[in-house]
């Protein structure tokens, strides 16, 4: 029978990895295992960073951000030499199963040790929203949120002063956060790789027409690395009547409180991830999918196509 169950949380952190950590423990408690939480991610299982944890471990942290036992990035994981240490410290320890909270490149650490005979569950622990074998990753739910608040601020002083404002929404190469907060602030215009600014003379004309028509604020949205926002800043202001403010959202995105539904969710997943273990069941990531958690083998998973979200699109050039 599983006694020994370890969780760590991996690559860059969101708001809900303290939700998923107090789920999994709770649930692992109940069911009669001891719960350890491994610190810094990978980088913890090399370094045998452990800490067998009671049921109270974290609590207070559920309405906080960030994650509590950190996360870090060890690029060394790739290598099975690397690997075969964190093994050993773990079966020195006596764990025999992992809960792996991170993005894929977490995923795929967490099916090679599955591999090399330690049971891994992989929960989707990111604010971009890049899995595409879970609907929701968690982070995704507070991250759009706090996008959405600073954009509707902007919004704010933009609309005093008749300004066009730029923002650049952080998602790597995902454009969900920005393309989801067109819809919830009615931005005029929206960038991404899925819906690239193609025609920038055809982007002067609407702004000049909506400026003749009476509008005291323009608000465009560009998803990161998609093109260079301080450039589409310049440009606008010499080539259109507009006065124009880029803000780059950055690393806010990152932090704050975990919105309740992320909570939900969260807890639930780290929950499922120790029922799925007790099972006997690794090598595979949970989801939240048409609203059912949900498991995939992972290497099934890393292969399934990203959403591009084309109703979004269709549905702000119909509001906008
Ligand atoms: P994320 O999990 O958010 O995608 P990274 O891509 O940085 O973040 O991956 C987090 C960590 O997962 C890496 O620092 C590394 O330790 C481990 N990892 C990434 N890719 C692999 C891989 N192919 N094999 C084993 N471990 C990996």
């Amino acid at each position: 029978m599983l006694k020994k169950i370890g969780i760590l949380t991996s690559g860059g952190d969101a708001p809900g990895m303290n939700a998923t950590v107090i789920g999994a423990i709770k649930a692992g408690i109940a069911l009669n295992k001891d719960m350890y939480v491994v610190y810094d991610g990978y980088k913890g299982l090399i370094e045998k960073n452990f800490k067998k944890v009671d049921k109270h471990f974290i609590e207070d942290k559920l309405a906080s951000g960030g994650t509590a036992i950190k996360t870090a990035r060890l690029p060394e994981f790739k290598e099975e030499e690397v690997r075969k240490v964190a093994v050993k410290n773990m079966k020195e320890e006596g764990i025999e199963a992992l809960i792996v909270i991170g993005g894929d490149g977490s995923y795929m650490g967490a099916k090679r040790l599955t591999e090399m005979g330690i049971n891994c569950v992989g929960l989707p622990g990111t604010i971009d929203n890049d899995i595409a074998s879970s609907d929701y990753t968690i982070g995704f739910d507070t991250a759009l949120n706090t996008v959405v608040n600073a954009i509707d601020q902007i919004r704010d002083t933009m609309t005093s002063h008749n300004r066009c404002a730029i923002v650049e929404i952080m998602g790597n190469k995902c454009p969900d956060l920005t393309s989801f907060a067109s819809i919830a602030t009615n931005a005029d215009e929206v960038f991404t790789c899925d819906h690239p600014l193609d025609d920038k003379n055809a982007l002067f004309d609407r702004m000049e027409e909506a400026k003749r028509n009476g509008k005291d604020c323009y608000i465009i949205l560009v998803a990161e690395k998609l093109l260079d926002t301080k450039e589409l800043e310049k440009e606008l202001n010499a080539k259109t009547s507009w006065e124009t403010r880029l803000t780059i959202l950055g690393h806010i995105q990152r932090g704050g409180k975990p919105t309740a539904m992320e909570r939900i969710n969260a807890v639930k997943m780290g929950a499922y991830a120790v029922e799925l273990l007790d099972k006997g069941i690794g090598g595979v990531c949970i989801g939240i999918h048409e609203n059912k958690l949900r498991y995939v083998d992972i290497y099934d998973a890393l292969k399934l196509p990203r959403d591009e979200h084309k109703d979004l699109y269709q549905l702000h050039e119909l509001i906008k």
